[in-house]
């Protein structure tokens, strides 16, 4: 069988041939991988600048934006059946009894740091045609929903991330205005996120470099957000130009952008990273205003990672949602659609919005 993977060792990136999975066993189960997305983390474990195989392994069989469809259940599995469409979730909790997230099932607030990311860290992923997996960390998805179901776990990080807000957020109970969100960035991280801001009713921005009469730009227009382009409007005049924001949802993974788009978040509000930038060189910021302004506006910086099954589930929703609102927007959102053989190459070129390796249909 097909599956894609990197060495380190010898920096490569290639197709290579695992065996074929063995008959399922106890709560086990059988997946045919039908689609796998291509992100920014696969494009960094491409480049040999994160990711790690698993400990037996000189390499990593990448993928973990996947879609599947069950095949075969172990006798013990309860929850999916034949024919189910499927997708697993990312991170394996690591084994330590002191980790109360882990022991838990929120691996996603891991303390150890010795969790498991199929397809990133310490175990193989989904590109691959056939997989094993454990059926408590599979979410099933109505078939309706099979064409843009890829689309989950990327947006089930904005999905966490708007649970984190909900939670946050008690903290100012009277009612307020109708809630300002800016994404920072037009990539999938970033649209996906303004698609569920706008689900949830906010009225939502999208800053980002592109020009205001750009495809990408219309396609956020498409969906109800008001596009602000950085052509148009520095960031740090943003605020002042277009007024500030309660949420901003940071997903361009460059610190300097992020912490330069601070200053347009309002008072009491929520900045979102959810980039993970690479180690670069320093970068000087204004740490009197930053503090200032964090403490006389009672604001609150938040990281986010990974997400729970909960997050997957809301994130299902949102899609459903986004379905019923602004479906061709969805669907615009995954431009390349490639098979196995061409999808070493596509770690090294990115293009459009959203890419896909299709493995089956
Ligand atoms: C994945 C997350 C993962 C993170 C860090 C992201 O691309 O969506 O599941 O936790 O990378 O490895």
């Amino acid at each position: 069988m097909h599956a894609v993977a990197v060495f380190p060792g010898t920096r490569e990136v290639r197709l290579v041939d695992p065996p074929e999975p063995r008959p399922v066993t106890g709560s086990q189960v059988l997946l045919k991988v039908l689609e796998v997305g291509i992100c920014g983390t696969d494009r960094e474990i491409g480049a040999f600048e994160y990711g790690t195989p698993p400990p037996d392994s000189d390499h990593l069989i990448l993928g973990h934006e996947a879609l599947a469809e069950v095949v075969e259940t172990g006798p013990d599995v309860t929850l999916v059946r034949e024919g189910d469409l499927v997708v697993p979730t990312v991170r394996r909790p690591c084994p330590h009894a002191r980790c109360r997230p882990c022991r838990a099932e929120r691996q996603d607030f891991c303390v150890t740091g010795d969790f498991r990311e199929r397809g990133i860290k310490a175990a193989h992923g989904f590109l691959q045609e056939w997989v094993v997996e454990e059926e408590e960390h599979l979410v099933v998805v109505p078939r309706k929903l099979s064409d843009v179901a890829v689309l989950v776990e990327p947006l089930s990080v904005a999905a966490k991330a708007a649970e984190q807000v909900q939670a946050i957020q008690r903290r100012l109970p009277w009612e307020r205005a109708r809630v300002r969100a800016l994404a920072l960035g037009a990539g999938p991280v970033g649209l996906l996120g303004a698609m569920s801001m706008v689900v949830n009713h906010f009225d939502t921005f999208v800053y980002s470099l592109e020009p205001a009469a750009s495809e990408r730009a219309n396609l956020i227009r498409s969906f109800g957000a008001t596009y602000v382009s950085g052509q148009d409007v520095l960031l740090g005049e943003l605020g002042k130009k277009v007024g500030t924001f309660d949420i901003i949802y940071e997903a361009v993974g460059v610190s300097k952008v992020a912490f330069a788009a601070l200053d347009a978040l309002g008072p009491n509000g929520l900045f979102i990273f959810t980039g993970i930038p690479a180690h670069g060189g320093s970068n000087p910021v204004d740490t009197d205003t930053l503090m200032r302004n964090i403490v006389l506006r009672n604001q609150l910086l938040l990281g986010t990672v990974n997400a729970s099954r909960s997050a997957y589930e809301l994130a299902l929703r949102e899609l459903e949602q986004a379905m019923f609102l602004f479906p061709q927007s969805v669907r615009a959102l995954m431009t390349h659609r490639v098979p196995i053989q061409k999808a070493p190459a596509l770690l090294t070129e990115p293009g459009g919005i959203k890419q896909v390796v299709q493995l089956a249909s």
